[in-house]
């Protein structure tokens, strides 16, 4: 891939993000489907090929039926009162492990979608207790800016492994900006992250401390702090559409590993598993969603767990290493094997 090319036309691809994700869900999946097509273009096409293909981008309409004026043209993210939406037509459980978008412009997607996260306003009471968070905010705290916003999901693009989690607490992620950044959860999760290699330091403390995820994604089911750490049935369908979008953009996903019963019950939801009974959560328990991805069950590091020593770092590194196992397609074949010799 020549990076040029992607450069050149950086400004129209980023124009053309913000058309897909800002359409209603009727048409995501058409534009979606012609957005992939074009940046395929991009990246294969010989650069004198770029100029028209620029050309192209920035004349033809998206879809033919849709009413001018619909949409932002620009590169700005609108801050939104309705809710994600959810493309419809692909979910993690469907995904095959085929061909993948390149690198860099997975990252652009997942920029496109953060900004289009942080910006929403859908849920009523989760905006009023974020916000009401950030202005009174925690003594300890008081000195500082609270981001008080949504929570999009951090880490490695190409990530093969997901951690997901519930929801942002009110004084970490809602204060720092970054998910499971700035509490004791968070301290305990990215150790244990940096124990296994995914994590290039063992702390999380701000935006820009310098951390960088490998191979790995967090991220969570709802993305604004809920009072008592509950959100709704309804907030929680309201957001899932986020985390839906976020595995499609993942391509390589091979293993999610879920913080706890409320994060399990999302992923079934987010990879279609209808099975019932429904399977139940438990700590080191796996689920084979389907030949690519397996979900795996780890207790949620909140103090409550932590301190009274439910789930230990030995316990949450033994989660890890199996995970980091999953993610590799000789380990997978090998599990798959040994299921069928039993
Ligand atoms: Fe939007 Fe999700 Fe926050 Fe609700 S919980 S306001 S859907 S980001």
């Amino acid at each position: 891939m020549t990076r040029s090319i992607v450069n050149v036309s950086s400004s129209t691809v980023s124009s053309w993000f913000s058309i897909t994700f800002l359409q209603p869900p009727t048409l995501f999946s058409f534009a979606s489907r012609a957005l992939l097509r074009t940046l395929e273009q991009i990246v294969e096409a010989p650069p004198l090929a770029v100029a028209s293909l620029d050309r192209s981008l920035t004349t033809v309409p998206i879809c033919p039926g849709a009413p001018f004026g619909m949409f932002e043209f620009d590169d700005g993210v609108r801050a939104s009162e309705q809710p994600p939406r959810a493309t419809g037509r692909h979910s993690a459980a469907s995904m095959k492990a085929g061909r993948r978008t390149p690198q860099s412009l997975r990252e652009i997607a997942l920029g496109t979608l953060a900004a289009e996260i942080e910006g929403c306003r859908a849920c009523p009471r989760l905006v009023a207790w974020r916000e009401q968070v950030a202005r009174e905010r925690r003594a300890a705290f008081a000195g500082q800016e609270y981001w008080g916003r949504p929570i999009a999901g951090f880490g490695d693009a190409a990530a093969r492994i997901i951690v997901l989690g519930l929801a942002p607490a009110a004084h970490g992620a809602n204060r720092t900006g970054r998910v499971f950044t700035g509490d004791r959860s968070g301290d305990f999760l990215f150790a244990a992250l940096w124990r296994a290699g995914l994590a290039n330091q063992p702390t999380s403390s701000s935006r820009d401390d310098g951390l960088r995820l490998r191979d790995c994604f967090v991220t969570a089911a709802v993305r604004c702090a809920p009072p008592a750490n509950r959100p709704t049935p309804a907030e929680r369908d309201r957001c899932l559409p986020f985390a839906r979008r976020e595995l499609e953009l993942l391509d390589g996903l091979r293993v999610i590993v879920c913080l706890g019963g409320f994060a399990w019950d999302a992923a079934l939801r987010l990879c279609d598993v209808r099975d019932r009974p429904r399977p139940r959560f438990a700590h080191a328990g796996e689920l084979a969603v389907n030949a690519h991805i397996t979900m795996l069950g780890c207790y949620h590091p909140s103090q409550q767990n932590t301190f009274t020593g439910r789930l230990t770092e030995p316990m949450i590194d033994a989660v890890l290493a199996r995970a980091r196992e999953l993610a590799e397609p000789e380990s997978r074949a090998a599990t798959a094997r040994a299921n069928v010799a039993r």
